[in-house]
């Protein structure tokens, strides 16, 4: 499989019927960002700031930051590189940051990623001064983590749009262009949405954290591991919902999950209308194969059979399906 891999790296991810799905990767790392060619990738769709963080001994200043993006936007060349602000707190706590160790029961639902950064102003100050500064004259997208309602989202823009206007005052080499995104990956945000589309320009689900807070079960949970499924209704219903607002509203809706890196799941999501995955770099050669093998017109006709009447297994009535249709 890995030389039919390699046989379509520089082949478009296009479905038999024309329809376009770009494919870019999750990253954390800056090694992470030349990885990109050789995956055959469109572009970085989520890197992970905190991984800096996360593996510094102190607290990175805004100088190391500014190498770090600047050598992942460098490495990204044209392809797009999107950055989510900090997603540290809870369970990723800092040594570095005693007073920010999270001793509450349910760490992910705690005090954490945009929560955190909206009372900590000037971790995040220096995050927005680093992210500018390194993509002048390119265009400098940033997505926050966590937004459970729009005003969140609004004061973390309103807090980059200040240092954009500082750095302008200060006749900076300025970013060609900044777009800004939320992640949706905490449900309350999904009935808020005809306040924040408006305001965005693209939508990033987080299905990771979005299942979890769906089903009320802790992703790093193995007992439960197996217990909720993504390719179950509920998950795509709730979806479906998202992409149609969306689609409405004109604002691009990605999915930078874990789900998105599994064929059949990525399947599921081709038919409830995404057409734009981020995935961890060892998906993108199986997921482009998928897409390449498929029919999007009966995709999506045989998901919206399979949401109106939900079978009581709907992976397995969907997989077999789709080896029927020869994928
Ligand atoms: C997610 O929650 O789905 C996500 C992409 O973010 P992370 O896995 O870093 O929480
Ligand atoms: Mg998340």
């Amino acid at each position: 499989r890995r030389a039919e891999y390699a046989a379509i790296r520089n082949q478009p991810a296009d479905t038999k019927d024309g329809r376009h799905v770009t494919l870019m990767v999750n990253a954390g790392l800056a090694e992470d960002a030349a990885m990109l060619e050789a995956a055959g990738a469109d572009g970085i769709g989520l890197f992970r700031t905190e991984f800096q963080f996360l593996v510094a001994a102190t607290l990175p200043g805004r100088e190391s930051q500014l190498r770090l993006y600047k050598q992942v936007l460098d490495a990204a060349g044209d392809k797009p590189v999107v950055f989510r602000t900090v997603d540290i707190g809870g369970d990723k706590a800092l040594p570095y940051l005693s007073d920010e160790r999270d001793e509450s029961e349910n760490p992910a639902m705690g005090w954490r990623a945009l929560r955190l950064s909206l009372e900590r102003k000037a971790l995040m100050k220096a995050q927005a001064r680093a992210l500018i500064d390194a993509a002048a004259g390119k265009v400098l997208r940033v997505m926050f983590p966590m937004v459970s309602e729009p005003w969140e989202y609004e004061e973390a823009r309103a807090l980059f749009e200040e240092q954009i206007e500082w750095a302008r005052a200060a006749k900076r080499a300025m970013p060609s262009r900044v777009e800004f995104g939320a992640m949706l990956e905490v449900p309350s945000l999904a009935e808020m949405l005809d306040q924040l589309l408006p305001r965005v320009d693209f939508l990033s689900i987080g299905t990771n954290d979005l299942t979890q807070f769906l089903f009320a079960a802790d992703r790093a949970d193995p007992r439960l591991a197996e217990r909720y499924d993504w390719l179950s209704p509920a998950i795509l219903r709730f979806l479906r919902r998202v992409v149609v607002q969306a689609r409405e509203a004109g604002v691009p809706v990605r999915v930078c999950g874990e789900m998105a890196g599994r064929p059949l799941e990525a399947l599921a999501l081709i038919g409830i209308g995404i057409d734009n995955f981020s995935i961890t770099p060892a998906a993108v050669g199986p997921v482009k194969a998928m897409v390449r093998s498929i029919d999007a017109a009966a995709v999506t006709a045989k998901v919206e059979a399979l949401l109106a009447k939900p079978p009581p297994k709907l992976r397995k009535s969907l997989g077999d399906w789709a080896k029927r249709q020869g994928f």
